[in-house]
């Protein structure tokens, strides 16, 4: 059973009030003497301790490192990142019938997913660690993401991608801020197992979600929406809905509200309802939350139009379940047409995600229907990637083009039938 508790005092290992802690069995770790991404001791997931955490008063300026006195340094890599926007979308929140519904908006970042947060604070731990090397399995965001803060920071990137499963863009985007691309001919969990043991035998640092720095950064998406909403309507959310894939961000956003619960800045009963969303393909963190199982069981064939998260084995799962649970959230799987009708669904208010960012309006919309969201919830649904990552899902999704002859009286013959 995992131990989320943030109480401990700072131990000697701790580095100016950091350290990490092992989930499992308590084992205390120093944060920046060598490269680790699980327990030594029991294998189980890592996740950074604070000697501090701070309130919402403590928080000044803009994007990521607004939230330094929540993060293991002030300042990193950065491109800038964060300070994404929190949409109105009047007509799909009529549609849906919610008392509100925003949209929080990752694709908006610099590389156009969240992976960015994790980055900016990943890259910095790196430089830290004094490493040459960057690595990462990915469904194509967080290669993107690896690439550009890694070519920034002026580091080696390499990337491992399932073949023919990763979304044009994101190819594009690694290729061209200059990671070394290793195409594997396995899914994604075959890569991550892959890179896992390079990392393991000091060939490179890893920065996936398993790497619990990444998920310091992440977390500040929970802290944005949480000021803006207050600044908006007085009050915090009630639900906040998620597509999952690793289960990075849902243990992101718990681990946030767990903090603020800690400082004192947010209430037990005030922390939204965590709700995630996968694809049916792929939903072994649904079958966990219906079948009460506290970790995920492996998924080897997976399948979805939602690239990102074609993921059978979610490595922050025993993060995230306990997340769901405590805060009286949920999971759903929905169907790839679903995701596409939501896709497009957003595109009409101008909001353009890829498809797998509308399985988090596709989830709310079903749950809705299903009478387990209440009219009178406040609701966020994350979208985590920009609709120009996966050009030819927006094309499929969208009107055909219409072929017309190079002649005014033509078209407007054309326009008129
Ligand atoms: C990485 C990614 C996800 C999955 O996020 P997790 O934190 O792994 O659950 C979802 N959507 C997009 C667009 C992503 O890039
Ligand atoms: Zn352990």
């Amino acid at each position: 059973m995992s131990d989320l508790s943030l109480a401990a005092a700072a131990p000697d290992c701790a580095d100016d009030g950091v350290w990490l802690a092992c989930i499992e069995c308590g084992e205390q770790l120093a944060p920046f003497d060598e490269p680790t991404y699980r327990c030594p001791d029991c294998g189980g997931l890592l996740e950074a301790r604070y000697e501090q955490y701070p309130t919402f008063e403590e928080f000044s300026g803009r994007g990521v490192w607004r939230y330094d006195a929540a993060l293991p340094f002030d300042h990193g890599v950065s491109l800038p990142e964060g300070d994404t926007p929190l949409h109105e979308v009047p007509r799909l929140e009529a549609d849906v019938g919610v008392r509100s519904l925003r949209v929080k908006h990752e694709g908006m970042n610099p590389t156009g997913s969240f992976k960015d947060r994790g980055m900016t604070v990943g890259v910095r731990v790196a430089e830290e660690l004094g490493v040459s090397r960057l690595a990462c399995a990915s469904t194509g965001n967080t290669s993107a993401a690896l690439a550009a803060y890694g070519g920034r920071a002026g580091l080696e990137t390499l990337v491992l991608l399932p073949a023919g499963k990763v979304a044009a863009g994101k190819v594009a985007q690694a290729a061209l801020h200059g990671a070394r691309i290793l195409e594997v001919d396995g899914n994604f969990d075959a890569c991550l197992d892959i890179v896992s043991e390079l990392a393991d035998r000091g060939e490179a640092y890893l920065l996936n979600s398993l790497n619990p720095f990444r998920l310091e950064g992440q977390k500040t998406i929970g802290f944005e929406i949480l000021e803006t909403f207050r600044d908006e309507y007085g009050r915090f959310p009630d639900r906040i809905v998620l597509p999952v894939g690793n289960a990075g961000n849902t243990a992101a956003l718990y681990k946030a509200f767990r903090e603020l619960v800690r400082a004192g800045a947010l209430a037990e009963d005030e922390v939204p309802m965590l709700t995630g969303v996968q694809a049916a393909g792929a939903a072994p963190m649904v079958e966990a939350i219906e079948e009460g199982y506290e970790d995920t069981e492996r998924w080897e064939d997976v399948e979805t139009r939602a690239t990102a998260i074609r993921i059978g084995n979610p490595v922050n799962a025993p993060k995230a379940l306990p997340g769901i649970r405590a805060t009286g959230g949920t999971a759903v799987a929905v169907a790839d047409d679903e995701i596409t009708d939501a896709q497009r669904a957003l595109a009409e208010e101008g909001v353009g995600v890829e498809p797998a960012s509308a399985a988090s309006v596709a989830g709310l919309r079903k749950l809705r229907e299903e009478g387990v969201v209440d009219d009178s919830e406040d609701v966020v649904c994350l979208t985590t990637g920009h609709l120009l990552k996966d050009p030819d899902a927006a094309a499929a999704a969208g009107a055909e083009p219409e072929p017309v002859a190079n002649d005014t009286e033509a078209i407007l013959d054309h326009l008129s039938d």
